[in-house]
């Protein structure tokens, strides 16, 4: 079997990914990127971008667009500069020496590696938790969203709520009442985990309502969200509530599982990345997007980052002129 090598590999193909691929395409580095592949609805090449229906806020679109459009859009702009894409899943990395060692599917339980990447951008994004309800997959970005951010305006006069207990759900309410005309929070206990201040500023928001101890077991809807069913965690008691809009606001995971104990991590699995920088703990990993970012998390803050680690990546290349060239002619799709 025949190892690809390469000067940059990128890993990962939302806003981030892409758009260090194309930075690095036009840098001449001819990058490799591993887009993933569909294995549901919920995870899938062009990241969380592909769930979302219209975006309108990610600058340049004033009439906004559609969140599958705009991935295929930054897909094409990569490739056009002489990105090479390859829809294949990483399964395991070795970072422990340059060049790191990336191996795809089920080929990581054998001994050679797939690629050999000299510097490698990693742009794994993550994943909003879900509720795990069969709905889920059809209704998401149809009136079912994880981002009140980003959809929001979309739910103006409507009555929503939001799933959660923790400072997600309260900033995601608080925001989502500036649209609706009433936001219920659906949380299966008693007590928030949010903290103090958010919390007592849902409870002084007069459009929030909370419905304490239920759980949602059913989303009922086919072309668009209609409503829910909850039930209560104690008595077991169920009601519909008929909602323009469901928010699932009960946390997100980075994608970080194949580099754990290799690179530098948060408590919460989230990538550590210097200051003002994409430079992780191994010297010629770059990281960008929200793998490493679990503040922001929209479109634009990823795709700015993307640019930041394909420069670092150039740079660092261009520093390091020891490391033997990589040998770019094999493509995976010739082995
Ligand atoms: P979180 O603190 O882990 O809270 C998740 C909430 O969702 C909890 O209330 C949990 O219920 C509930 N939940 C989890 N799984 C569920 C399920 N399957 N069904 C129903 N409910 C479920 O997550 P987060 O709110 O996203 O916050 C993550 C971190 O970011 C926290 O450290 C938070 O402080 C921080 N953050 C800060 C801000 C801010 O300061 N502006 C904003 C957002 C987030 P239980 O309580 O019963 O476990």
């Amino acid at each position: 079997m025949t190892t690809v090598e390469r000067e940059v590999v990128v890993l990962g193909a939302g806003p981030a990914g892409l758009t260090a691929a194309i930075y690095c395409a036009r840098a001449d580095l001819r990058p490799l990127v591993f887009e993933g592949e569909p294995s549901s609805t919920s995870d899938q090449p062009g990241g969380q971008l592909m769930l979302t229906t219209d975006v309108e806020n990610y600058p340049g679109f004033p009439e906004g667009v559609m969140g599958p459009n705009l991935m295929m859009d930054f897909r094409a702009q990569a490739v056009r500069f002489g990105a090479e894409m390859q829809t294949e899943k990483v399964t395991k990395v070795d970072l422990s020496s340059n060049p790191f060692k990336i191996w795809i599917g089920e080929n990581g339980l054998t001994s050679d590696p797939d690629c050999l990447a000299r510097a490698l951008i990693v742009s794994t994004g993550a994943k909003s938790l879900m509720l795990g309800l069969p709905e889920e997959d059809q209704l998401i970005g149809r009136g079912l969203s994880t981002c009140a951010t980003c959809d929001g305006f979309f739910f103006r006069g409507q009555e929503i709520a939001v799933v959660g207990g923790g400072d997600s759900a309260m900033e995601e309410a608080t925001f989502l009442t500036k649209f609706a005309s009433k936001v219920t929070i659906i949380h299966r206990r008693d007590q928030l985990r949010a903290s103090k201040i958010m919390q007592e500023r849902a409870f002084a928001n007069e459009r929030i309502e909370f419905l304490w101890n239920h759980v949602v077991t059913a989303i009922h809807g086919t072309e668009s969200l209609e409503g829910v069913r909850v039930s209560h965690t104690k008595t077991g008691e169920e009601q519909d509530i008929p909602l323009g809009g469901l928010f699932i606001a009960i946390g997100h995971s980075p994608n970080t599982d194949i580099f754990a104990g290799q690179l530098k991590m948060k408590e919460n699995g989230y990538l550590i990345t210097e200051p003002d920088s994409s430079r992780t703990s191994v010297e010629g990993v770059f990281a960008c997007g929200d793998v490493q970012d679990d503040v922001y998390r929209q479109a634009v803050t990823a795709a700015g980052s993307g640019c930041m680690a394909a420069i670092d990546a150039e740079r660092w290349l261009e520093s390091r002129s020891d490391l033997p060239e990589a040998s770019a002619s094999a493509t995976l799709s010739s082995q």
